[in-house]
């Protein structure tokens, strides 16, 4: 750990082995992960509340004498207490109770209470609040700071995590030294680590609440930036360490590539073409590049990566394609066994499920060299493969890998000093502010352009009422020999009870649709199965074709022009767009229908709104920024990393470009500083763009 203060929890007073395991389930190990571990809410006994003032729902500190206090024999025992002071009346309701509570809560009495008002059968009370007796009304004991209530785990309670906090805040000083300054150049640079921690662990009275549950408190956003600043030195720390590495540089394909390319039966678009001239710069130089090739859903990106492959084959190198999930690495290895016909090449096959024979038998033709290209899941770099000289690494929607896998193909990549080239080729349209700063690491190649003749896909929202309108639009369209998807999406976020209900919508939609062919495809179904069901559908045997969102990603069927989404309201925007893209490849008018459950919450409302009246990806994807939050964009969610301990990317999206900034400054005049803040805040493997 690079700060003298990274030290362990096991320092604190009252912590040992057993505190110290408990406090790891939340990933706290040092005092300062403690310093970082935030309240929750907070609770505010600094002040009385008058009993006449009191509503429900609300925490509050009161007090009052007490007018009468007895056991109530109901459906269940309960010592029932009143107490007024002089605005009002108040129930106290206990259900567990000892002897000598019963006898100190005597009528005449003087005690204050902390807890949640509610409504009661006779008026306002408190069940269960903490309670203390006083002497009289002078007596009452107020917090001079509100009560901070932090997130915990199983045997760790509120009293417990205010003292740890306490004594980290002791050692606020050496644990988190000062990194920051007014060089920062933004609002709250000034205001000390220390100070805002304090604020945030030790409210004082009279801090404002409301910007402090929204996290826009100056104390949240002062923590937001550096974490964020931070997270950018470590994008930028990549960077220049792969710089320092080696790679082969390839030069332009001049003999494999123009064949391909002149019998592809279609003309570059110019932004397929201007990626193509950025990349080809890439791998013709001697360090590892990483580009990230970036387009809406249909740009064509596929044959961007197919002219960088085969620059590297021609080059002597050995290629990967690597694709998240299988349906999508099935279709790459059917494309690009397609198009690499044509200059002589078979791409190699690897994924988890082929047998154990076919396997070793692919694993020794990429260590000697004899296959130059191999397309796949992430089996492509597992432990056993080893490649001849692998010059090139193209993958596809990369955020959809998980954590562990993207830090093994890095390190698959990276030997002795020298690393392949990598491209990303990613749908997810990411605005702009949040590359710069998070992904800093990468060049950045856009196609902005659609090929020539697409028509926009036009979209409809209807109630799932409204089904039988959408299935005479099903039999209209395949009366024009188009064909349509039905999509169900997951149902609280359960796999099984996605394919269960695709299966059922299958059967229903066989019996109202009679004549067309409907097929059913989910993630569940065998390789070899889904690969025919596919083809079917590709090839028109199937006229609808059910399916889970497996279908979501990449999968490319031109005479596909309706798309049916139902429950699309429990879905991101990101992934609507996603879904939408399969329709509207070919010529043809295409229709996406959003079906949604009644009634609709407002955001809910808004997003599919957005649906509707967009068909830009960056567009929507800001939007999604806004109503959403970009766990589900960034495909940070799937992967189910933390991924800042305080930032957020939608509600900190204003901090960016003072980070970017501040970057700037910092390395230009305190270099030094740049080590320390990664140390503090970078957890390795655990941020956001380490391809
Ligand atoms: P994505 O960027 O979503 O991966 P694909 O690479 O799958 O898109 O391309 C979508 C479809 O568009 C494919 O059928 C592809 O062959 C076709 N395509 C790509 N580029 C062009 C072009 N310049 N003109 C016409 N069709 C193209
Ligand atoms: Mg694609």
């Amino acid at each position: 750990m690079g700060e003298a203060g990274q030290v362990s929890v096991l320092s604190l007073k009252g912590v040992g082995p057993q505190l110290r395991a408990k406090l790891e389930r939340l990933g706290i190990l040092t005092v300062v992960d403690l310093l970082f571990h935030l309240p929750l809410r907070y609770q505010d006994r600094t002040r009385l509340v008058p009993i006449g003032q009191l509503r429900p729902g609300v925490e509050a500190l009161v007090h009052g004498h007490i007018e009468i206090s007895g056991v109530r024999f109901g459906r269940r025992r309960s010592l029932v207490t009143v107490l007024c002071d002089d605005t009002g009346r108040l129930t106290v309701r206990q259900f567990h109770f000892n002897a000598s509570q019963r006898r100190g809560l005597k009528r005449g009495a003087f005690i204050q209470c902390y807890g949640e008002v509610r409504s009661g059968p006779t008026g306002l009370e408190m069940v269960h609040p903490e309670y203390r007796l006083i002497e009289g009304p002078d007596a009452v004991e107020v917090e001079t700071t509100l009560t901070p209530v932090y997130p915990t785990t199983e045997g760790i309670g509120q009293r417990r995590w205010h003292d740890l906090t306490g004594q980290a805040l002791a050692r606020c000083g050496e644990a988190v030294p000062e990194l920051l300054g007014d060089w920062a150049s933004f609002e709250f640079g000034d205001l000390p680590l220390s100070e805002a921690l304090m604020q945030l662990h030790r409210p004082p009275p009279g801090i404002d609440l409301e910007t402090l549950k929204a996290g826009t408190h100056p104390a949240q956003q002062r923590l937001a930036f550096e974490e964020l600043l931070a997270n950018h030195l470590a994008v930028r720390q990549r960077r220049e360490r792969r710089d320092a590495l080696s790679a082969q540089s390839i030069q332009a394909s001049t003999e494999f590539w123009p064949r391909l390319r002149d019998a592809l039966g279609f003309t570059l678009t110019d932004a397929q073409q201007r990626s193509i001239d950025e990349i080809v710069a890439d791998l013709g130089k001697p360090t590892p590049s990483l580009r990230l090739l970036q387009g809406d859903v249909g740009c064509g990106k596929t044959v961007v990566a197919a002219a960088a492959v085969l620059a590297a084959i021609e080059g002597g190198q050995q290629a990967v394609v690597m694709a998240p999930t299988e349906l999508l690495a099935e279709q790459h290895l059917r494309v690009f066994s397609g198009w690499f016909e044509k200059v002589g090449i078979k791409p190699v096959w690897l994924s988890g499920r082929i047998s154990q024979r076919e396997r070793r038998a692919v694993c020794a033709q990429l260590s000697s060299g004899a296959a130059r290209v191999v397309v796949g899941t992430h089996a492509v770099f597992q432990d056993d493969v080893s490649y001849h000289n692998l010059g090139l690494v193209v993958v596809d929607e990369q955020h959809r890998f998980g954590v562990a896998q993207r830090l093994a193909l890095r390190e698959k990549g990276q030997r002795e000093g020298s690393a392949p080239h990598q491209i990303i080729m990613s749908a997810t349209p990411i605005p702009r502010s949040l590359t710069m700063v998070m992904y800093a690491d990468m060049d950045l190649s856009v196609i902005d352009e659609m090929p020539p003749g697409r028509q926009p896909v036009e979209t409809v929202v209807l109630p799932n009422t409204r089904r039988e309108d959408v299935q005479a639009r099903i039999r209209e369209a395949c009366a024009r020999e188009r064909r349509a998807y039905w999509v169900c999406p997951l149902i609280e976020d359960s796999d099984v009870l996605a394919v269960q209900a695709a299966t059922s919508r299958a059967e229903a939609l066989k019996s109202e649709l009679p004549g067309l062919r409907i097929a059913l495809l989910h993630g569940k179904i065998p390789s070899a199965q889904k690969d025919e069901i596919m083809d079917d559908f590709r090839q028109g045997r199937v006229d609808v074709l059910v399916a889970t969102t497996v279908i979501e990603v990449g999968v490319d069927v031109p005479e596909a022009s309706l798309m049916v989404i139902e429950n699309a309201e429990r879905l991101g925007l990101s992934q609507l767009h996603q879904l939408r893209g399969r329709v509207g490849r070919g010529d043809q008018k295409s229709v996406c229908v959003l079906m949604y459950q009644p009634p609709l919450g407002h955001n809910a409302k808004e997003r599919l709104a957005t649906m509707r009246q967009s068909t830009d990806g960056f567009e929507i994807a800001q939007k999604d920024l806004e109503l959403r939050g970009p766990g589900e964009l960034l495909g940070v969610r799937q992967s189910g990393a933390p991924q800042f301990r305080i930032a957020d990317l939608a509600r900190d999206r204003a901090l960016l470009p003072a980070v970017q900034h501040g970057a700037v400054r910092l390395l230009r005049d305190y270099p030094k500083k740049a080590e320390p803040l990664i140390a503090r805040w970078v957890r390795e493997g655990l941020s956001f763009s380490n391809a």
